[in-house]
């Protein structure tokens, strides 16, 4: 007979919630092992008895074959002594120290749960809240840790027989899987109408049909999702698009769709193999591809649609009960609001949008937008991390203490390190709005509280901008120590960050909109020379321009336009609008008028001078314009026949010199544009070819510019340098809080040399 041994074995990595202690149930029961499985604060915790080779196998086949939805970061085994059990039970959730388990981020239902969706014998045939282990709400439904149903909103619905012999059965797919309901004991959905008096609320299978009827006739619904409300029409009525635009007020931002299929989605974007796999990967983000066809209604002056697939099982309800094939999908709430996710909010916020609501009865424990990625020039890129992401971490950060990283006021998002991860949250918004500042709070509340964070042992970061929100309520939180990050140092350390290079030294440019700079002035065209251990020195940047009229500035490209032109001597003549001389004398007098290196302004001022002399009506869209007239002109032609403009040591004088000159003369408009865009690669490009850098990192919101990221990366490939871009962050804003987090755990003297990771 063979001795028996014990082990205690403890699994870290995304373990809860994914259907990990039915997998061990399953496994020790196959190896013939004895002993218990249990959701602790740090993981998961085995404990396994029984001879030797089993305990082995039971180790490998762990690593070998964990559950789809699992990302295992480590397994560590020990000896134990043996207890005598004599089977393998699972135990209920232990809670004593504080806890560090990954949470989830929402998963979209797996084909298993589609075949019961669609299987009339099923019981839970058309119900849709179907979920199971590998599948459905995590972090959405999250109320506190550890995941266990009574901390989720499903807590309110009673189990009915069905579905608890399911829950307790280990050898079934929903053991164990909280959010499991049927439509005799879970919540369900209903449709109600806007307008009381036009017809009855429908519930089931009769509100489900009821909204197709309605989207079909080219009304708007407010339709309940995963982590809130979407406002839905036909993509292919126009007058309905347009109405969506009118009564949202939303003029002219493009609207995301959900395309039924993948054939669909085929039919409406150049898909490449990246963007294929961005599409289908299981956080399914709206994926910015190159559009097939034109939708004016839907992305005006724009080479690039934002396509999703369905991911919540109402989604493929809709569809196979004849929802138009593609559908607006954009977020319930009026234009800069954040998306409506409970259900009175949804209700006032879309009142006089939505002709119809269609509401599901489970709550939603907190907003997660639709998450936006792109399969770019320098690989696959997150825009915006927010569903199926969030609150997954983005690095490691080698850090012994707590940090908390609260990110700048435009597109936030904070980041929270506990034992060295980075979780950093969804997309928070622009903290100008009171919603969002609201869930920015509510988000640090969430995640500190979650992982029990030690307010003594706290290190908070935030913006150098001293008039922040996020740098005011940073300074207000109890922590014990705060540390100011230039903002577009952070943009350059959030990229590191991702890769673990601490002490690689690297030439950083960070082109970006609006960031608060040493001197006090608005930077925003930056070059610096460093690494995350030692500090990153600047070494060039943009030749500073004047920025009239504060704020608005960046609404109105004209005024970047006077601010910038007003230093360029022979200038040819050009009609602007008012505005422009109004700007100028602004500038002339310096009153309300501001020292800025920004490249987003430079974008605007090119903008104006090429025509885009209107406000803008969201933020990005005059470089967005430039991009989409500049795609508009073949590359090969311009090659041959004009240079780009010169943008020497990143003086924009003749670069905008050139532009209006060529303006003047009449030339084609599309071919100015590639020019400048040209331009701006190439001036870009030689300043760190003269520093002679072996890598360089690129960060900030301008390098959201596909068109400008295929200049340089034929440039940098040419001459053999390395390039790093974001990829799980985004390049703009919202990676901001990950580079904080980064360069605070450098600032706060932590013994680094012994955690040390290798380059990627
Ligand atoms: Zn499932
Ligand atoms: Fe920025």
């Amino acid at each position: 007979m063979t001795a028996t041994r014990a082990r205690g074995v403890r699994v870290r990595g995304v373990v809860q919630g994914v259907g990990f202690r039915p997998f061990v149930f399953r496994l020790a029961r196959v190896h013939a092992l004895a002993g218990w499985v249990l959701n602790g604060e740090d993981g998961v915790e085995i404990h396994l008895e029984g001879p030797e080779p089993a305990l082995d196998a039971f180790l490998m086949d762990l690593k070998a074959q964990p559950p789809a939805a699992a990302r295992i970061a480590e397994i560590e085994a020990r000896g134990a002594e043996p207890a005598g059990f004599c089977d393998f039970s699972i135990r209920s959730s232990r809670r004593d120290g504080a806890p560090t388990v990954r949470i989830s981020p929402d998963l979209p239902v797996c084909d298993a749960c589609l075949a019961e969706l669609c299987d009339p014998a099923n019981p839970r045939f058309h119900y849709p809240y179907i979920n199971c282990t590998e599948c459905g709400p995590r972090y959405s439904v999250l109320l506190s840790l550890p995941y266990d149903r009574r901390n989720t909103t499903m807590r309110d619905w009673a189990l009915d027989e069905y579905c608890a012999r399911q829950y307790s059965d280990a050898a079934d797919r929903r053991f164990h899987a909280q959010p499991v309901a049927c439509p005799a004991c879970g919540p369900g959905y209903f449709l109600e109408f806007a307008d009381a008096s036009a017809l009855k609320p429908s519930t089931g299978d009769a509100a489900i049909t009821d909204t197709v009827n309605l989207l079909r006739a080219g009304k708007i619904v407010a339709v309940k999702g995963i982590g809130g409300y979407h406002l839905a029409c036909d993509a292919d009525n126009s007058v309905a698009a347009l109405a969506l635009r009118e009564r949202k007020f939303r003029k002219e931002k493009p609207f995301a769709v959900m395309a039924r299929d993948l054939a669909t989605a085929r039919t409406l974007v150049d898909l490449s193999a990246d963007a294929e796999a961005l599409l289908l990967s299981s956080p399914r983000p709206i994926v910015l591809a190159p559009a097939k066809i034109s939708l004016p209604a839907i992305a005006p002056d724009c080479d690039e649609l934002g396509v999703m697939l369905p991911y919540a099982p109402l989604h493929y309800l809709l569809f196979a009960a004849g929802a138009p094939a593609v559908l607006v999908m954009t977020s319930a709430n009026r234009s800069s609001e954040p998306i409506a996710y409970e259900d009175g909010e949804a209700r006032r916020s879309a009142a006089g949008i939505a002709d119809a609501f269609l509401i599901g009865e489970r709550p939603i424990a907190r907003r997660l937008d639709d998450s936006v990625a792109r399969a770019g020039a320098f690989g696959p890129v997150v825009l915006r991390r927010s569903r199926g992401y969030a609150p997954s971490a983005a690095a490691n950060i080698p850090s012994s203490r707590p940090i908390l990283a609260v990110g700048a006021d435009l597109k936030n998002a904070i980041t929270l390190v506990v034992n060295g991860q980075a979780f950093v949250s969804q997309h928070i918004g622009d903290l100008d709005e009171y919603a969002c500042l609201e869930s920015f709070r509510q988000t640090i509340e969430d995640l500190t509280s979650m992982y029990q964070v030690d307010w003594e042992q706290l290190i908070v970061a935030h913006d150098a901008h001293p008039q922040y929100r996020s740098s005011l309520h940073a300074r207000e939180l109890a922590g014990s120590r705060h540390h100011a990050v230039q903002h577009h140092r952070a943009h350059i350390a959030s990229v590191l960050a991702e890769r673990g290079a601490w002490t690689k030294r690297v030439l950083g440019v960070s082109f970006d909109g609006t960031g608060y700079g040493d001197d006090g002035s608005i930077w925003g065209g930056e070059i610096f020379s460093g690494s995350v251990r030692d500090g990153f020195a600047r070494i060039a940047h943009l030749r500073p321009a004047a920025l009239p009229g504060g704020d608005a500035a960046a609404r109105y490209p004209l005024q970047a336009a006077a601010g910038f032109l007003a230093q360029i001597d022979d200038l040819p003549d050009l009609e602007f609008p008012e505005r422009f001389a109004q700007s100028l004398e602004l500038v002339r007098r310096n009153f309300r008028t501001f020292r800025t290196t920004s490249v987003g302004r430079l974008f605007d001022a090119a903008a104006a001078i090429l025509g885009f002399t209107r406000a803008m009506t969201f933020e990005g869209q005059a470089a967005m314009w430039v991009e989409h007239l500049a795609r508009g002109a073949s590359f090969e032609r311009i090659a041959s026949r004009a240079a780009p403009y010169p943008f020497p040591a990143l003086d924009y004088r003749p670069l905008l010199h050139a532009l209006a000159l060529d303006r003047s003369r009449g030339r084609d408009l599309a071919e100015c544009a590639a020019a400048f865009e040209m331009g701006v690669a190439r001036g870009l490009f030689d300043v760190c070819a003269a520093h002679a850098a072996d890598t360089v990192v690129l960060s900030g919101g301008v390098f959201q510019n596909e068109l400008l990221l295929e200049r340089l990366k034929s440039l940098f490939d040419g001459a053999g340098i390395a390039v790093w871009t974001n990829r799980a962050v985004p390049p703009n804003d919202g990676g901001i809080s990950l580079g904080q987090a980064a360069i605070a755990a450098f600032f706060s003297c932590d013994a680094f040399a012994a955690s040390e990771q290798p380059h990627a």
